[in-house]
């Protein structure tokens, strides 16, 4: 197809536009034929993943054309950063929802009908209330664009009885553009969807799940706290999620956490409103780097900065867990998400599986768990799994980072050691801990040892060649895959179950996996550099921070969340480019002119400052 607005070095008006409003040098996948499609009048059915940029898909119609674009979003939570997101480009935004005091509703509705607006945020149940519609009949309408659309599918898995109003959008306004966005649709809800919104003939199209700049890594699980402190230990202040399932184990690691100085703060359903509300606000502003949450954290999680997500207990299934990794990453630079893996997680899981008194369900959903645990346990690209999940394939080579392609995990047999350790166990009886059990294996030469005579054991010593990391490690292990299980209570003590008894007498092998490095996040081979846009990795990070605290400032005295003035991306470019004038500052990444004009110079003092020494 001939394009007639291309102009000589290759731009068009929607490149152009691209950069004016959004800074953006080009556009991720899809998303340019959607933004085609709406401008050209025509409907739009699209499913992208998490952070693929749906916003811009219908922000940038709603720039180029003339009329307001009505955005139908569920999470009122959100549309206050959305629509800050949209104001700083330059756009003008608002919404309407049950949150604005009157006079503000007024003021609103005012510059709607003032044909004033870009884009117009509303609830769903605004469509229903009676006298909204005749009010949008009286503005001109550049397109409708409904966010979440899976919601109107019964079959989907988050239906909402309101947005079953909305299939009067096309009867009622039917010149109108209608462009309906999710993350997650079966080819059955899509095409409910579809059918519901009754869209003509629309522009289709179904993004890969594949999200490139994450990694993928599964550890075995052993002191988890200590795992997740060493983890943080090289990433200070960067933002992160920690899964844990109950919500007793998110309050012992956030106390944990931050005994160790960690900027963290637990999130889940068992809290105040108002606490939980205060902290989630907290984490999104950056005044807390670490939030500490049960699943019920997520929903109306907008941050796009989350450089990680931790699952501290095994997730009960794989859309759980791919919905979660998920909130990671979502400004396309790299993001890392680490599953520590226990089969001791196992029976809790299925102890509530089950309770299910459906008996179709309850098959479900053990077929899921056994799902899960295969992904952690398998020897198997972790993203081809994923992606093959959810019905897709992943090309030869295509993984851009996990343990299992980066060769850093290793599956070694390990029987040998398990039953030194496992008769070490035995022959002192099932009365000792993790501490003295080790002791007897290394030969150690203490009190307790020699007042139990237990160097006269068979197995004292046989393990004098490894150093204690490396047995506790093989105890870890051991517990992890249920060879031996602690008792409770203030000493536990190690007992052998079945299984390990099965490993100690020769009649099953005992292996484990060991990391060799912690995978580098998403390397940038040629194929994928068009999938992750250069990756800025040598940038100044003294800068970076100082930054980093400029954007805080400024967000602080406009009472905006930081991501919305710059992105990640956009500083570590600041700090990589050192730009000094406003022309280098426009050329980079997320820097539109309206950003600039309002923060550019901020940014640009600060980068000469740094430069000459810090005066
Ligand atoms: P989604 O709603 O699909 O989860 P968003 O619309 O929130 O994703 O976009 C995710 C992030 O990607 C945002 O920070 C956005 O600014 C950024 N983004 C979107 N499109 C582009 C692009 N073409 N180039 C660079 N960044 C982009
Ligand atoms: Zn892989």
């Amino acid at each position: 197809m001939t394009d007639s607005s291309q102009t000589e070095n290759g731009e068009n008006d929607f490149t152009k536009a691209l950069s004016n409003v959004f800074g953006f040098h080009g556009f991720r996948d899809n998303q340019e034929d959607i933004v085609r499609a709406i401008v050209s009048g025509r409907d739009v059915f699209a499913v992208m993943p998490t952070g693929g940029g749906k916003s811009l898909c219908y922000q940038l119609p709603a720039y180029l054309l003339d009329g307001t674009c009505v955005v139908i979003s569920p999470l009122i939570s959100l549309m206050k950063d959305q629509v800050d997101a949209a104001k700083v480009n330059g756009l003008a935004a608002e919404f309407l929802n049950s949150s604005l005091d009157s006079a503000e509703r007024t003021r609103v509705s005012r510059e709607l009908s003032a044909g004033k607006l870009d884009l117009l945020y509303v609830a769903p149940e605004r469509f229903a209330a009676p006298g909204f519609l005749d009010v949008l009949k009286t503005v001109p309408i550049s397109l409708f664009a409904v966010d979440e659309a899976h919601c109107i599918s019964e079959w989907g898995h988050d239906f909402r009885p309101d947005y079953l109003s909305l299939s009067r959008i096309v009867s009622e306004f039917g010149d109108s553009p209608v462009a309906a966005f999710t993350a997650t649709a079966t080819p059955r809800v899509q095409d409910d969807i579809i059918d519901r919104l009754t869209l003509r003939d629309p522009h289709v199209t179904r993004a890969s799940f594949n999200r490139p700049n994450l990694s993928y890594q599964v550890v075995p699980k052993g002191d988890v706290d200590d795992q997740i402190l060493t983890f943080l230990s090289d990433r200070k202040d960067e933002a992160g999620i920690i899964y844990r399932t109950t919500r007793k184990s998110v309050e012992e690691t956030a106390r944990e956490l931050v005994r160790n100085g960690v900027n963290a703060r637990p999130y889940h359903a068992g809290l105040e409103d108002e606490v939980r509300k205060a902290n989630q606000e907290a984490f999104n502003r950056d005044d807390v780097t670490v939030i500490v949450a049960t699943v019920a954290f997520g929903m109306g999680i907008d941050k796009s900065n989350v450089r990680f997500v931790i699952h501290a207990d095994l997730p009960k299934n794989m859309e759980g867990y791919y919905q979660e990794t998920g909130r990671s990453g979502r400004d396309g630079e790299p993001a890392h998400c680490v599953l520590y893996y226990s089969r001791g997680d196992i029976p809790k899981i299925r102890y509530f599986i089950n309770q299910m008194e459906d008996d179709a369900q309850r098959a479900t959903a053990s077929g899921k768990l056994n799902e899960m645990v295969n992904f952690a346990t398998v020897n198997v690209c972790r993203r081809s799994q994923i992606l093959g999940y959810f019905g897709q394939t992943l090309d030869a080579g295509g993984c851009t980072g996990c343990d299992v392609c980066s060769g850093t995990v290793d599956r070694i047999d390990a029987t040998r050691e398990a039953q030194i350790v496992m008769s070490a166990i035995m022959r002192t009886g099932q009365r000792f801990g993790a501490v003295h059990v080790t002791d007897v294996v290394m030969g150690a030469n203490t009190q307790k040892i020699r007042d139990l005579k237990h160097d006269q054991l068979k197995t004292y010593g046989a393990g004098s060649d490894r150093d204690k990391q490396y047995w506790r490690g093989i105890i870890d292990d051991l517990t992890a895959q249920g060879c031996v299980v602690r008792t409770d209570g203030e000493y536990p003590v190690l007992h052998l179950t079945a299984a390990g008894r099965e490993v100690l007498f020769g009649r099953r092998e005992f292996q484990v996996l060991r990391q060799r490095e912690v995978p580098k996040p998403a390397r940038t081979r040629r194929k994928q550099a068009k999938q992750i846009k250069q990756q800025i990795t040598d940038f100044d990070r003294e800068l970076f921070e100082q930054l980093r605290t400029v954007r805080r400032g400024l967000a602080q005295e406009r009472n905006l969340a930081p991501f919305i003035i710059f992105s990640d991306r956009t500083l570590r470019e600041m700090a990589h480019y050192t730009p000094t004038t406003p022309v280098e500052m426009r050329n980079i990444t997320g820097v539109g002119d309206q950003k600039l004009l309002q923060y550019g110079g901020d940014f640009i003092q600060a980068i000469e400052a740094y430069l000459s020494g810090g005066e």
